[in-house]
């Protein structure tokens, strides 16, 4: 273990999730049922080796299926309020595993502690929203147009649910298909980005454990762990009625093809180009605190990250000074530190990313207010801490369209009214959180209504980042258009079947058309 791993107690925290020790290999998928290649895992924290993973081949995947497919005829007849005390015993396990699996997730993934818990906390609500939501599986029903008959609608649950998902929210996004799935009486085949696999086997465990507990198939949640080719097997299997799958818009357009060839559902939550409006009538101080939250927060690697700041000509000066006074209060370092406020980028290819993206700033035009930097140094071993940077930019930059996963935030200038603002947020491909900052009731309305904002997610006075899970989430456009989460996402993970019953002693046709014999 690193100096770092062993001052936080990772180590700990490891055993406790039932991850063993380096270099031993870490099985994965239920019960040993991985024989694939060796992926390691390192933090992006101090660049230490964390684990090592075996992972899984296309032979145990076959028959992680078989697991999940049997799993499923007896888990569908166990009653939704009894699927919920399910998700309710999990829930508990995870407030008891919360710190340790928070400390993993900073660890692995490399956002901030307070960020790592969040997480889990995150897990936590999902669950608690899922235990209620247990006793809510409701259809409707309708009059018939024929007499005595009754009609109605139900829904069933549709079977095993593929999960594919990125680094940045390595169990929380997971837990949020998870929950809902489980108490609509589906099973989970679940794959991790292979950047968190760790993050992927200690949440395995901890549902694992619960399904032992209750004497319930283990293939109920199964894991696989591997790159890409994984997720392949997954989009091509018609054995999976619906896909969910959360990453970039280049593996979102992937999967959507392939999954939609066979017919399957997918359920989309891509990359988004988030903006906030700052008008006249803004509070610049909650601007300040959201928009630098917005763009820093888990060092930008949010779907929901701020990257534009859309800010009225005649306030932009003194937003932008407050801005970069804001930046150089923040602290870059170990995230497991809670001093620091911002923690290190995935990788290497993410800092490469980040650096192309500012060269690509300047050179289209873009005048820096803030420098990047990358960090070296004994206190930045892993070589992936860089400096929030804030440029001045337009709208039109083929860059600033673009989702550059780190800590970059433009400025963009706009005059004349809240419309012109609105079309600088909308002229974007991806379609997730977008916000504005004002006080004057007009141009918060117009920025909600049918004329404002085209994204899933819009907040008046709030940042763009932080979504509370009792509501859905999901953006439109090139963000996918899946929704997950709160409010009714469950309706994505049943089938919906209508049913007519005939309770009378004649068999009359709909659309009154006649049949006699
Ligand atoms: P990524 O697209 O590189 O990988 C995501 C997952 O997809 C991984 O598990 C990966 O193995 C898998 N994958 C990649 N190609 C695949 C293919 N062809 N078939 C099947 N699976 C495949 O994304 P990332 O770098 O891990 O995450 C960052 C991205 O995720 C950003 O674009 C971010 O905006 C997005 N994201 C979106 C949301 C949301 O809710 N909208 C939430 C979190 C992250």
């Amino acid at each position: 273990m690193s100096t770092i791993a062993t001052q936080f107690g990772i180590k700990e925290a490891l055993t406790q999730l039932g991850i063993q020790e380096i270099n031993e290999g870490t099985s994965t998928g239920i019960n040993n049922f991985s024989s694939g290649e060796i992926l390691e895992s390192f933090s992006p924290v101090d660049g230490a080796l964390i684990a090592k993973v075996t992972t899984t081949s296309a032979a145990d995947y076959e028959k992680v299926m078989q697991a999940a497919t049997e799993a499923f005829k007896v888990f569908r007849l166990i009653p939704a309020p009894k699927r919920g005390e399910i998700v309710r015993q999990f829930g508990e396990k995870l407030r008891q595993n919360k710190e340790a699996l928070g400390k993993l997730v900073s660890y692995e993934m490399g956002k901030s502690l307070q960020e790592g818990y969040g997480e889990v906390q995150e897990m936590i609500d999902i669950c608690d929203f899922a235990v209620g939501l247990s006793r809510q599986l409701h259809g409707l029903t309708m009059h018939s147009e024929r007499p005595n008959h009754r009609m109605y609608e139900q829904y069933h649950p549709l079977g095993v649910v593929g999960i594919i998902s990125a680094f940045n929210f390595p169990v929380a996004v997971w837990s949020w298909n998870a929950a809902l799935a489980l108490v609509c009486g589906d099973v989970c085949v679940w794959k991790p980005s292979e950047k968190t696999p760790l993050c992927g086997i200690a949440c395995q465990n901890i549902l694992a454990q619960v399904l032992q507990e209750n004497k319930l198939p283990e293939g109920i949640s199964c894991l696989i762990t591997g790159d890409y080719t994984m997720g392949e097997l997954m989009t091509n299997d018609g054995r999976i009625p619906l896909i969910s799958a959360t990453g970039s818009t280049r593996m979102g357009k992937i999967v959507a093809q392939t999954v939609a060839a066979r017919l399957g559902k997918s359920l989309l939550e891509l990359g988004g180009n988030n903006a906030i409006i700052v008008t006249p009538d803004a509070d610049i101080k909650m601007t300040v605190i959201g928009a630098v939250f917005g763009a820093v927060g888990t060092a930008g690697q949010r779907c929901t990250s701020t990257r534009r700041l859309i800010i009225h000509e005649n306030i932009y000066d003194k937003v932008a000074a407050a801005l970069v006074a804001a930046y150089q209060q923040l602290r870059i370092g170990n995230p497991l530190d809670e001093n620091n406020h911002v923690g290190p980028l995935i990788d290497a290819d993410a800092v490469e990313k980040y650096n192309k993206a500012l060269e690509r700033a300047v050179a289209e035009g873009g005048k820096i207010l803030v420098n990047g930097d990358v960090f070296s140094g004994e206190d930045y071993e892993s070589g992936c801490y860089v400096k929030p940077a804030i440029v001045e930019a337009e709208n039109s930059f083929e860059i600033v369209q673009c989702e550059t996963f780190a800590p970059i935030l433009y400025l963009l200038k706009y005059s004349g009214t809240v419309e012109n603002a609105i079309a600088i947020q909308n002229n974007v491909v991806q379609g997730l959180s977008s916000a504005i900052m004002t006080n004057n009731l007009r141009e918060a309305e117009l920025f909600l209504s049918t004329a404002g904002s085209d994204c899933g997610i819009a907040n008046v006075n709030i940042g763009t980042s932080g979504a509370e899970i009792g509501g859905a989430f999901g953006g439109e456009k090139e963000t996918g258009g899946g929704r997950e989460s709160g409010s009714d996402a469950w309706k994505v993970y049943m089938r919906r079947q209508t049913n007519t019953i005939n309770y009378g002693s004649t068999l009359p046709l709909a659309q009154g058309i006649k049949f006699d014999l």
